[in-house]
């Protein structure tokens, strides 16, 4: 299996979709290897796009005081997002381009095995909690394969909707005693299982 570092130069080089023509970075991800909680965005934006490093901008600002809130450091967990490369002009993502690049979703799933995955935004939402609506499950959960999967609002909302700021801050505060369950899920759960993370 490829390290960390080796995944993201094979990101920095990937070419699956025409995304690859119009960014100047890529952007694979950021964090610790042995992560325990994976925070999933849903793609690049400009500062993201110049410094090829995800969550950077005003919504990075955010989600840093989201993360001191609960006592974590932005190294201790790992960042990525659904797209790795900047959509022009910030616009959603089309399906082919989610589609390609969920191949390298995967992959970083596969390697950092974190016990925690929380989907920031519905795109993030989709892959995980397929036909469900963020409003209704955002501060959800759903167990799978011994990984606790986490659904909130993305954090670029707050800077949009002010009325949204609390409810990502209490969904944020959840987080430490679902990683606490997560964990002894885990360790009660000795049978290995063939890993089956996307629902769709
Ligand atoms: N928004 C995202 O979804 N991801 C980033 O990396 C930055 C902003």
């Amino acid at each position: 299996m490829l390290t960390l570092s080796e995944l993201h130069e094979e990101i920095n080089r990937c070419t699956r979709c025409d995304l690859a023509k119009y960014r100047t970075k890529a952007v694979p991800g950021e964090g610790s290897e042995n992560a325990e909680v994976m925070f999933i965005g849903e793609a690049p934006g400009w500062h993201e796009d110049q410094q090829g490093r995800p969550f950077v901008g005003p919504a990075g600002q955010f989600l840093e005081q989201l993360l001191t809130s609960i006592s974590f450091q932005r190294g201790q967990v790992y960042i990525t997002n659904v797209i790795k490369s900047r959509p022009p002009g910030n616009r959603d993502p089309l399906p082919g381009e989610v589609l390609a690049c969920r191949y390298w979703l995967e992959r970083q799933i596969e390697l950092i095995h974190p016990r925690m995955i929380v989907t920031l935004g519905r795109y993030a939402m989709a892959m995980f909690f397929p036909g469900k609506s963020i409003s209704k499950i955002h501060g959800t959960t759903q167990k799978r394969d011994g990984i606790i999967y986490y659904a909130m609002y993305h954090p670029a909302a707050a800077l949009h909707q002010q009325s949204l700021r609390r409810t990502i801050e209490e969904d944020m505060l959840k987080i430490p005693s679902l990683l606490t369950e997560a964990k002894s899920i885990i360790e009660a759960d000795t049978q290995p299982k063939q890993l089956n993370m996307f629902e769709v």
